[in-house]
C-alpha cells in the first residue's frame, strides 16, 4: 500500500495530486514542525455551510492505517456519483509531527484529541475558524488504538443508531474489541453511544475535548470515532478503514 507508513511528503504529495485532479481546494491551515497541516474542500462545501461530509484522520500521529486508508478512500472513491454534489471536507492528518515521529502527541508534546476546544493552540484556533458556521450530515473521525484486540465505535449521535451495522459491516475484516472500554466506560459489543452528559464528560473525564465531541455539540454533527488495533497488520487495519468509510458514506446516501 505504501512504502513507509510515515511518509508525510509522500502523503502530502498524492493529496495534492488528488486535488488537482478533482478540483478541491486545499487550505494550509498551519505549519507544524515546518510540514502544512492541509484542510480539502470540494466544490459542494464552498458553496455550502450544510450537510455532507467531514473525514478526518492522523490526530495522533501512531495511528497509521487511517491516514492511508483515507487517501486510499479519495483516491478511489472522489469522482463517485454517490458523493453528488454534497459538501466534503477532508482533513488528511492533523498532526504530522506525530505521523512521521509515529508518535501520540503534536510537536508541542499536546495531545490534540483532548484539545480541540482549546483556542489558544495555533492550530485548533484555525481550524474551529475553518469549520465554525458549518453543519454536516456525518462525521467520521478515524483512530487507532494499541491496547486493543479488535475494532470499536464511539458513536455521538441524535438520530436512530448506526453503529452496531457499521461494526456488523468491518467485522469481516478484523473481528470487534468486545472487551472495549472507552476511558473506563464499557461498550456493547463493541460499540458505546453516548447521547447525554457529553460536554462534562469532556471536560471531566478526558480532561478535554475530542475532535468528535467539538464537531458533536458545536456543529450538530453526527460524529462516528472508529478505532483499530494498532498492532496488527497494516493492510488489514487499512482495509477495515476503508470499509467503515464506504458504508458509513453509503448508509447516509440510503
Ligand atoms: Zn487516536
Amino acid at each position: 500500500m505504501t512504502a513507509n507508513s510515515h511518509n508525510y511528503s509522500e502523503l502530502e504529495k498524492r493529496w495534492n495530486t488528488l486535488a488537482q485532479k478533482m478540483g478541491w481546494h486545499i487550505t494550509t491551515l498551519y505549519r507544524e514542525s515546518d510540514y502544512p497541516v492541509l484542510a480539502i474542500q470540494n466544490d459542494a462545501a464552498q458553496k455550502s455551510v450544510s450537510g455532507g461530509f467531514y473525514l478526518s484522520a492522523g490526530v495522533h500521529g501512531d495511528e497509521c492505517a487511517p491516514v492511508w486508508a483515507l487517501l486510499n478512500w479519495a483516491e478511489t472513491n472522489g469522482s463517485s456519483p454517490t458523493l453528488d454534489d454534497r459538501p466534503l471536507v477532508i482533513l488528511p492528518c492533523l498532526n504530522p509531527h506525530g505521523l512521521i515521529n509515529n508518535e501520540r502527541l503534536d510537536s508541542q508534546g499536546i495531545d490534540l484529541n483532548r484539545n480541540f476546544q482549546n483556542a489558544d493552540h495555533p492550530l485548533i484556533k484555525t481550524w474551529q475558524d475553518f469549520l465554525r458556521g458549518r453543519q454536516f450530515d456525518l462525521a467520521l473521525n478515524l483512530h487507532e488504538d494499541y491496547d486493543s484486540g479488535g475494532i470499536y465505535l464511539y458513536e455521538l449521535s441524535r438520530n436512530k443508531s448506526l453503529g452496531d451495522r457499521l461494526l456488523a459491516a468491518c467485522e469481516e475484516i478484523i473481528p470487534r474489541d468486545i472487551a472495549a472500554e472507552i476511558d473506563g466506560t464499557e461498550m456493547v459489543n463493541g460499540l458505546l453511544k453516548r447521547t447525554d452528559d457529553i460536554e462534562r464528560i469532556a471536560e471531566e473525564e478526558l480532561g478535554g475535548w475530542p475532535e468528535s465531541i467539538w464537531l458533536h455539540l458545536k456543529l450538530s454533527t453526527d460524529a462516528f470515532t472508529f478505532e483499530t488495533p494498532s498492532e496488527m497488520d497494516l493492510d488489514r487495519r487499512i482495509q477495515a478503514h476503508l470499509r467503515f468509510i464506504e458504508t458509513a458514506i453509503q448508509f447516509q446516501n440510503a
